[in-house]
């Protein structure tokens, strides 16, 4: 019997809520209750569920841990882009980020504390890998950045700190309870799972019957350059994983977006652009290019605007369909590749 607060009430499915209401001896329907009350009302209080016995609330109370993320500061960026640092109930912390954007009200959220796959210019592997996240932490996040909204997520990717493919079970089951049409009820086409390429994982995406969207981490046209850009390569070359990119549409009829980080003089050349796009051909998918963010630890900068235009010209002669993303939230540190696990140790807000 669990005598303290370690489990987060954010950790159970609904299955898992249901059942655990049986153990108790809980009427069937408390169950749907208190899951309402924590993805629709969402409650940060147990004493707000005012439509719960008491004696049940003190019950849940004594075992459940409500809150698993809060806010421990937020930074606004010179485009809206906030950037909120969410302190885990052990005193870690992990970065997410709101963009909002027309109608859309996105949050990139972290799956976990730091990353061990070193991408060389990314800022999250830098200071090593420290925990996954727990299915709960993920889904909190996507409370958090609710409250901060005023308003539900409409979109969310995972995209934030750590590889999620490296947590692969808690990651789905996280999307599964954001997903529950009886909660948060964020449609699986809004939900973006990005991967550093990690092939066992994205076969078994293929199996989920989920329809969720995923991007490939690309950021290089040959071996070589992305073995040496992303060590993982080594490990999973791009011969091996674009025929399991390939599959993985062909099961499942979703189109895999491949990101490629613009970084000049290294990936950005005319026949670099050919090379991805041969590479690409026959493949249904299309490529998102990302400017370069700075981190300190890379010294590479972000292509000139004309040579990504070129790029991004070139694919397209070439049959590729590519959109260029606009970098946001870079005045606050909270641009692709800039999150870091710790906040403040690492230097990253200023705590106000
Ligand atoms: N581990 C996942 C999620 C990482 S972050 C993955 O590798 O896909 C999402 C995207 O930002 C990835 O494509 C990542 O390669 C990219 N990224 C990392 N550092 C970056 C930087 N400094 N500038 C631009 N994009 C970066």
């Amino acid at each position: 019997m669990q005598t303290t607060k370690t489990r987060l009430i954010h950790d159970l499915g609904l299955d898992n809520l249901t059942d655990y209401c049986k153990s108790e001896n809980w009427q069937a329907f408390r169950a749907k209750q208190i899951w309402r009350w924590l993805y629709v009302q969402q409650a940060t209080e147990w004493d707000s569920m005012t439509n719960i016995p008491a004696e049940i609330r003190e019950q849940l109370a004594s075992v459940f841990q409500l809150n698993a993320v809060s806010a421990d500061s937020v930074e606004t960026g010179t485009d809206t882009t906030r950037k909120i640092l969410a302190e885990l109930t052990d005193g870690d912390s992990v970065e997410e980020v709101l963009i909002p954007a027309g109608p859309r009200r996105t949050v990139c959220i972290s799956s976990q504390v730091g990353c061990k796959f070193a991408c060389t210019f990314c800022a999250s592997g830098q200071a090593g890998f420290h925990r996954n996240l727990s299915a709960g932490e993920m889904a909190g996040q996507v409370l958090l950045a609710a409250r901060a909204f005023g308003d539900n997520p409409t979109n969310v990717v995972y995209m934030g700190i750590g590889e999620p493919f490296d947590n692969y079970d808690a990651v789905l089951k996280s999307v599964r309870i954001i997903n529950h049409p009886e909660g948060l009820g964020i449609g699986a086409r809004r939900i973006t799972i990005s991967t550093c390429g990690l092939i066992p994982e994205i076969t078994r995406l293929s199996g989920e019957g989920i329809q969720v969207e995923l991007s490939v981490s690309l950021h290089a046209p040959d071996e070589a350059l992305r073995s040496k850009l992303m060590p993982i390569n080594k490990r999973y070359p791009i011969k091996e994983l674009l025929p399991a990119c390939r599959e993985y549409t062909r099961t499942t009829g979703r189109i895999v977006t491949f990101e490629y980080t613009l970084i000049r003089s290294v990936n950005d050349s005319e026949d670099q652009a050919r090379g991805l796009a041969r590479l690409l051909a026959p493949l249904k998918c299309r490529v998102n290019l990302i400017p370069l963010s700075p981190v300190d630890e890379f010294s590479g900068r972000s292509s000139e605007q004309n040579t990504a235009d070129m790029f991004m010209e070139k694919l397209a002669d070439e049959g590729i369909n590519a959109t260029a993303r606009q970098s946001r939230g870079g005045s606050v540190n909270a641009a692709c590749g800039q999150l870091r696990f710790g906040g403040k140790e690492a230097g990253t807000t200023d705590g106000s």
